[in-house]
């Protein structure tokens, strides 16, 4: 399927405007549709414009794509099943928004009338991870309820898998309603309650799901997290939503990541910010010091002297792991103050309070030597 960078496949520059965006696809989707272009791959070059289109044409979708890039991206996007159940998953063109472009096409596309069989519908579930796991990426297995097509009657609603013309509708999916009204008779359509418009319905009704050609079944699907996901961002899992009626295609599944608090990293952009605790005497010579990075790493970090509290020192490249270039580690230096000293220390630190010039000793500190003055 689609390789190429969604804005290579649509030739814009990746500055391009929402009127730029859809200029290009529209002259583009014109020129590949395969109702009119009989070139060859035309139909899968059409595809691949529809997927550049419904990502880059979405504020959300495009910030995530930009932020992803776009191997993280698509492969976050095609989930698997662990549990069977195959045919599922792999790109389907996202046809929303076509009316007022194909509209000159007579219709809809890939013989889908308006009242024909509809597409499944689209599910939402929350995720939660760990910092962890958004800084380095995961696999993450996790269970999902949904509709499926019946696995008995493999989707037909009919224990012997055939379809036949709506008795009621004589297969059209049109109900011919006569009305008498003071103006005269008039007759009005309306979508068949008996076949919901499709024109067909089963042989002999399924018994599993009671001919309606779906049941609700749950199932374990391994979700690939990307390294880099923050908190809001979506992740699409493509007909992985409720089944479609019989010729539609399934919903698409999207899970909204919420990334859990770490109890010593805070994420700022692709950056982590970790505190680290050094003495006054650390801050006053400088020293070297370990800091465990999120990937459990020990790194010597050097203090250098006369450091300031709340200094922020980098170790480059502990940051956030997203597209080859990884954030950095920023160590915030908090000068503590000890509360109890040994003898020894008490010694020195009396002996530089005396070459500060100012006086030792319980009622005659720094600072009511300072009040005195006044
Ligand atoms: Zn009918
Ligand atoms: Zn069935």
């Amino acid at each position: 399927m689609a390789t190429g960078d969604y804005y290579e496949i649509l030739g814009i520059p990746r500055t391009a405007d929402e009127n730029e965006i859809k200029k290009a696809y529209r002259s583009l989707a014109r020129k590949y549709h395969p109702d009119v272009c009989k070139e060859q791959g035309a139909e899968e070059r059409f595809k691949q414009i529809n997927e550049a289109y419904s990502v880059l044409s979405d504020a959300q979708k495009r910030a995530q794509y930009d932020h992803l890039g776009h191997d993280s991206y698509t492969s976050a996007s095609k989930g698997s099943y662990t549990g069977g159940g195959g045919g599922f998953g792999g790109f389907s063109a996202d046809f929303s928004g076509f009316g007022d472009i194909f509209d000159f096409f007579g219709g809809g596309f890939g013989g889908q009338r308006p009242s024909g069989p509809r597409p499944g519908a689209d599910l939402m579930m929350n995720l939660w991870i760990s910092l962890e796991d958004a800084v380095f990426g995961t696999d993450r297995e996790i269970e999902v309820s949904h509709a499926e097509p019946c696995m008995a009657c493999d989707g037909t609603g009919s224990s012997t898998k055939k379809r036949i013309s709506c008795p009621r509708c004589g297969g059209s999916g049109q109900l011919r309603q006569m009305s008498q009204s003071i103006f005269g008779q008039f007759v009005r359509m309306t979508p068949c309650p008996e076949c919901r418009g499709v024109g067909k319905v089963p042989e002999s009704r399924c018994g599993t799901c009671r001919g309606a050609g779906i049941t609700q079944v749950k199932r374990k699907v391994t979700v690939r997290i990307p390294a880099g996901i923050d908190t809001g961002m979506r992740l699409r899992l493509e007909g992985y939503g409720e089944a479609g009626d019989i010729g539609a295609p399934n919903g698409d599944l999207f899970i909204e990541v919420s990334v859990k608090p770490n109890e010593r990293f805070v994420r700022k952009g692709d950056n982590l910010e970790t505190a680290a605790e050094i003495t006054p005497a650390q801050a006053v010579m400088g020293s070297e010091i370990e800091i465990e990075t999120i990937g459990k790493k020990k790194v010597d970090l050097t203090i250098p002297p006369g450091i300031q509290h709340d200094t922020a020192l980098k170790i480059p490249g502990e940051g956030v792991r997203r597209r080859g270039r990884p954030g950095d580690l920023l160590v915030r230096v908090k000068i503590r103050i000890p509360r109890q000293i040994p003898p020894e220390a008490k010694e020195l630190y009396e002996k530089i309070l005396e070459i500060e010039g100012a006086k030792s000793g319980h009622k005659k500190g720094f600072f009511s030597g300072l009040m005195g003055k006044g």
